[in-house]
């Protein structure tokens, strides 16, 4: 009797109560939510880490911001008031940014790849993308600027190609392995593919070809093609960018949808220089020049010298802010120079459509000067 009691006791301590604390442990292990929607590509670098550890999605389930009701609900912004995607809500912590929600992961999860959180190159490259590449990679798919701190596209698009030269420079060109970092998957893996499927599939809609450098462009290829879980990531979020496509996303932005479709004017020749024009200024992007039949003493155009669909003013977007912004202080400066025989005081003025007597479909802003002028105008 005593040693059946004393069996069931020893059986009770060496099998069930492990058991049942494993049950317990998973049953009570706590169950976060990602927060996060497939084309989301701050967001695919956490799921890189969920799919490659093969967090159960009893563990970590993955949700769109839309079971809340979307990014600017009253419900979301209690958990992330940033209103961005990823936000990993835990027991403990909701934390709203995807660089640590990767740390956090790969802290509470052991198991699987351990995405080299240390190594100074992987970690580089990841910092260098999030604080010089994410910031302005909305010149890939915003309609408006500003793109960061850039206030046109084709200047967030040149900062945009530096930063990821610089990226590409990092990359030890005789490294062995598919992997930024050599035969290992690292951070700096996770972080810069997705936001490489941005770059490879939209750049090239705003006129970059070879859209990707060398090295980053041979590691994007292979871990696209030799690595499941980077095929998975590389599907989800082409899904997203094709469904922009179909959703008519692009049909109002400036090249990658719109296009300047009214014939060239005098002033692409002027531009060009195939034809004379007495120019007084030239900065790369405003082009001002005497008017050939001058209507006063004084008498300047300012012109964009990439007419971007601005055949007449009318046509303008918020794309166009920051080239209309340059044409008027360009033309107020110009104003203050009585070299070119402006007195005291000018008048801009833009024709706009024949009803205005628009001459040269290319936006052109009048600077009269030099007498004084009467009010109103004919
Ligand atoms: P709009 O009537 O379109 O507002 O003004 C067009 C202006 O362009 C006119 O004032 C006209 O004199 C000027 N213009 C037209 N062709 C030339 C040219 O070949 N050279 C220069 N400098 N001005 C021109």
């Amino acid at each position: 009797m005593r040693v059946k009691q004393a069996f069931r006791f020893s059986f009770i301590i060496s099998v069930i109560l492990p058991l049942a604390s494993t049950f317990t442990l998973s049953m009570s292990a706590p169950t976060s939510k990602l927060y996060d929607l497939p084309v989301s590509n701050n967001g695919a670098r956490c799921r890189i880490i969920l799919y490659k550890k093969e967090i159960p999605t009893g563990e970590v389930q993955i949700s769109s911001p839309m079971d809340l009701g979307g990014l600017k609900t009253p419900e979301y912004l209690e958990l992330n008031p940033q209103g961005k995607m990823p936000l990993l809500v835990t027991d403990s912590i909701n934390i709203p940014e995807s660089d640590t929600i990767c740390r956090y992961l790969l802290s509470t999860y052991k198991t699987g790849a351990d995405f080299q959180p240390d190594n100074p190159t992987s970690n580089l490259i990841a910092r260098i993308h999030d604080m010089y590449v994410t910031t302005i990679q909305g010149c890939l798919y915003k309609a408006v600027p500003p793109f960061g701190i850039f206030g046109t596209r084709s200047d967030a698009i040149e900062e945009l190609q530096k930063q990821l030269k610089i990226i590409d420079d990092l990359i030890d060109s005789e490294k062995h392995g598919i992997y930024l970092c050599g035969s290992e998957v690292s951070l700096a893996d996770a972080t810069l593919f997705p936001t490489m499927i941005f770059v490879a599939l939209l750049l090239p809609k705003f006129g970059v070809e070879d859209a990707l450098p060398p090295k980053i462009a041979k590691w994007y290829d292979e871990v696209r093609e030799k690595d499941q879980v980077f095929t998975k990531v590389y599907d989800e979020v082409k899904g997203g960018i094709d469904s922009w496509e179909s959703n008519g996303r692009w049909e109002n932005i400036w090249m990658a949808g719109l296009r300047d479709e009214d014939p060239d004017t005098i002033f692409d020749k002027i531009i060009s220089g195939d034809i004379p024009a007495s120019i007084v200024h030239d900065d790369g992007k405003v082009l001002a020049f005497k008017d050939i039949n001058a209507a006063a003493p004084a008498h300047l155009l300012v012109i964009p010298k990439d007419r971007m669909n601005l055949s007449k003013l009318r046509k303008s977007t918020d794309e166009h802010i920051e080239i209309l912004g340059r044409l008027l202080v360009t033309a107020g400066k110009l104003a203050n120079d009585p070299e070119l025989g402006f007195e005291d005081g000018c008048r801009i003025v833009i024709n706009d459509g024949p009803d205005a007597g628009q001459e040269v479909p290319h936006l052109h802003v009048h600077v009269l000067g030099g007498r004084s002028l009467t009010w109103p105008p004919g």
